[in-house]
């Protein structure tokens, strides 16, 4: 697996990831700009960082957020999560050189979406983190066709 921000200045290499997953959490919309932000992840040194030093923005004490300082493309969440083993890097979907392959399967921190959001797959939802010991509170749209 491959991939890179927009201007090609921050490039990496990477073996199959071990989960993708969609996170409606606030902050990864921040980072993103977009509705709804699709992270596949790794542990930390399993990613081969390849030309410029990617840049990092604090989002919380424990959390790093990456980006390219050339063209800002976001490209990173970074953190510790205990449950999955230690340090995680995870990067955003569409940096990668082919996310037609990298099909998600969940939603995490559902309670934090768009309200008017919601996306026509069966895939199990979870309020928050999936790897606490949570389960699923839904599968599948919870809207059901309303956008209210
Ligand atoms: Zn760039
Ligand atoms: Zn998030």
């Amino acid at each position: 697996m491959t991939g890179g921000c927009m201007c090609g200045a921050v490039r990496y290499e990477a073996p199959e990831p071990h989960a993708i997953v969609y996170c409606h959490c606030e902050s990864c919309r921040k980072h993103t700009g977009a509705v709804v932000a699709t992270l596949v992840g790794y542990i930390k040194n399993e990613i081969r960082w390849i030309g410029d030093e990617r840049k990092i923005y604090l989002s919380s004490p424990d959390i790093k957020r990456g980006f390219c300082k050339k063209c800002g493309t976001p490209l990173t969440w970074e953190g510790h999560v205990k449950e999955l083993g230690g340090d995680l890097i995870e990067v955003f979907i569409s940096t990668t050189d082919n996310p037609d392959v990298l099909i998600p399967s969940f939603h995490i921190w559902h309670d934090e979406r768009i309200k008017w959001f919601d996306i026509a797959d069966d895939l199990p939802r979870y309020h928050g983190w999936a790897h606490d010991g949570s389960k699923p509170y839904s599968h599948g749209p919870i809207l059901k066709g309303s956008i209210r």
